[in-house]
């Protein structure tokens, strides 16, 4: 970064915070993780200085003999990967890649199927203040009150009341596996289309922990950042009678140039994703939330669905009597970084709710395993049980830092 320092000192002095940051802490935001050099070199390369709208073979501007060979890797890839029909790579995130699937397959006001954001749907899954509830008409199931779990005879009810043309099944805050063949079953049964986000799991999917929609869903998205380990950004997958629509609706219904720097990341990490050793780290990323979820309910912690399945795990801190946000700022203060969360049927706002939601794809990566998970959990433990405690906070957040530099950031030299 010797270019960075020399010409903007204010960037340079941030990121280098920022590195030490997360070199320093324990990352369980499950959403995030640490990307390889390699795609990190990718993201920073020169692919970022050309534009290729269109797609390979049909671009609108010349020069394009090398972004048609990058883009091609990763589309071949993704559908390698995920035994797809058809890969468009070029979605920027998945916010966007959403909007371009409902801009595909949906008029404006039609009706949709979606969870529940307080209950663990995503923005895009029709929130009423995003583009997608103001677009389309959504309706939203919600997860059981007694199990914490989604209650497929509540979908088939409400599908068979609502006759949506589009079903979305995916999550962002639910720890559990997804039954896709009952919601393909469902979608059937009133002449529905599927899509799919697999934004947080498709790394668990790719990794042959979970079971894949990609069989039976008309479209999947999925981000490329979160489980998968890519650069940021997304991709959506889908069966061929749908991959002109899809193309048409990403470029040029939603987006101008796509970021081949990204694309080129996307395919260094899809190969990656590739390798036997990437089935070993999906495993161990479902092993240490199971042991961490384990480990915090012997502590008391009270946790959506009593577990998980996934990456994911989802605590309701009420019997703690820490507030989230609360909770949230403390553990940041020593070094332990997730996020506050509604829990379902949370009876606080969103700014401040309940419940706290943390993962493991991004400690795995650094290569935390069964030990690590029983220490985090102690750790979480002390802080919240004594939430006012600073010196005990202070003390905390010396071990916090005296474990984690014993296991390396891929990308993170000093
Ligand atoms: C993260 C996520 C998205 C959105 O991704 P962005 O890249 O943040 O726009 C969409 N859907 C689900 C389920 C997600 O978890």
């Amino acid at each position: 970064m010797s270019s960075i320092k020399d010409v903007d000192p204010q960037v340079f002095t941030a990121i280098e915070h920022e590195k030490k940051r997360q070199a320093e802490g324990i990352e369980l935001i499950p959403s995030e993780n640490y990307t390889s050099a390699a795609v990190l070199e990718a993201c920073g390369s020169i692919m970022t200085n050309k534009y290729s709208e269109g797609y390979p073979g049909k671009r609108y501007y010349g020069g394009q003999e090398n972004t048609d060979i990058i883009e091609n890797l990763a589309i071949e890839r993704a559908k390698q990967l995920f035994g797809a029909e058809h890969a468009n790579v070029q979605p920027y995130s998945g916010s966007p890649a959403n909007t371009a699937i409902y801009f595909a397959l949906l008029e404006f006001g039609d009706t949709v199927m979606g969870l529940k954001l307080d209950h663990g749907g995503h923005i895009t899954h029709g929130l009423p203040i995003s583009f997608s509830g103001k677009a389309y008409n959504f309706v939203q199931y919600e997860v059981d009150k007694t199990t914490g779990k989604i209650d497929m005879e509540e979908v088939r009810r409400l599908a068979l009341e609502h006759k949506p043309k589009l079903i979305v099944a995916g999550f962002t805050a639910y720890p559990r596996d997804i039954e896709w063949k009952k919601f393909k079953e469902i979608a059937d049964e009133v002449g529905a289309m599927t899509m799919a986000d697999i934004s947080h799991t498709a790394g668990l999917i790719a990794g042959g922990v979970l079971e894949s929609p990609v069989p039976y869903f008309d479209v999947v998205m999925t981000t490329t950042h979160k489980t998968l380990r890519g650069p940021r950004g997304a991709m959506i997958l889908c069966k061929e009678k749908f991959a002109k629509a899809i193309d048409r609706a990403v470029f040029p219904g939603l987006q101008g140039g796509p970021h081949e720097h990204i694309i080129a990341g996307k395919a260094i990490a899809f190969h990656e994703a590739l390798q036997p050793a990437f089935k070993e780290y999906a495993q161990q990323v479902q092993k240490n939330a199971r042991h961490l979820a384990q480990a915090m309910k012997a502590k008391g912690f009270n946790l959506v669905s009593d577990g998980t399945d996934t990456h994911l795990i989802l605590a309701d801190l009420t019997n703690k009597g820490v507030p989230g946000k609360q909770a949230q700022a403390v553990l940041d203060s020593v070094g332990i970084t997730l996020n506050k969360n509604t829990v379902p049927f949370d009876s606080r706002p969103p700014m401040d709710p309940s419940g706290i939601r943390l993962g493991t794809p991004a400690i795995t990566t650094r290569g935390m395993k069964e030990p690590e998970m029983d220490m985090i959990a102690d750790w979480l433990d002390r802080v919240i049980s004594n939430i006012e405690d600073t010196t005990l906070h202070a003390k905390i957040k010396e071990e916090v830092k005296t474990m984690c530099l014993k296991f390396p950031v891929p990308g993170i030299t000093f």
